[in-house]
This record gives structure tokens, sequence and C-alpha cells, in this order.
């Protein structure tokens, strides 16, 4: 369960914020998710309410904006923006092709992270 873990994650961070400003409840909790994490949204936020249960952050809600993925080519040098095939959610493999040359010598430099960006809580 690859979303459990990051909602875990999002719900430490989370809370270690409320705690610094004496907060009460966090209500919304504003995310940056990469498109290549492979984290699914709507899995993501069964998992926090899963993870939250009981915690100053249950019934907060998730935002969730996702960052389109894009890599640099090793030949040419240019940049392609790139999407997940059905493929590479099925199999895990995760070969992008350049836009510019066809080349698959590339290397990605965005797409693959997650980040808290915000919180929103009530004190
Ligand atoms: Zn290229």
């Amino acid at each position: 369960m690859h979303e459990f873990g990051f909602a875990m994650q999002i719900f430490k961070v989370a809370e270690a914020t409320a705690i610094k400003y004496n907060a009460k409840k966090i209500s919304e909790v504003y995310l940056e998710i990469g498109e290549l994490t492979l984290i699914v949204p709507e899995l993501l936020k069964q998992s926090f309410k899963m993870a939250t249960h009981g915690s100053i952050a249950e019934g907060a809600e998730l935002i969730i904006e996702i960052v389109p993925g894009k890599i640099k080519c090793r030949e040419c040098g240019e940049i392609s923006k790139v999407s997940l095939s059905q493929e590479s959610y099925l199999t895990g493999l995760q070969l992008f092709q350049c836009q510019h040359c066809e080349s698959k010598n590339t290397e990605i430099i965005e797409g693959k992270k997650a980040n808290v960006k915000n919180i929103k809580i009530q004190e």
C-alpha cells in the first residue's frame, strides 16, 4: 500500500505543524503530487481518512495538485513532458521517450516528488 505510507507521512508533517501553531484542528491539507509517483489521489484520500481517524486531522480535506512529469533527454538535451501510459501503471516500467529525437536515454527531472505545500488550521 503505497498510498497508506504516504498518507501517514502527510499526517505527521501536518500534525507537527499544527502542534507548532497550537492548533486544535487541521481543516485542509494542500498537496503537490508528481504524476510519476504513481500515487492514486482517490486511494490517497481514503488512506488519509484512515490514518487520521481520531486525530487532530480527522475530517481534514486533502487538496491535491498534480504536477506533470518532465524528462530531459541525454542525447539531444531537450525537455519533454511525459504522462504515464496504462502499461507503465501495470508493469511499473518507466521508460520515457524523448519527444524530439525519440531516444529512450532520458532522465526524469520532475514529477517524482510529493510534498505537503500548506495546511489550514483552526486555533
Ligand atoms: Zn532527445
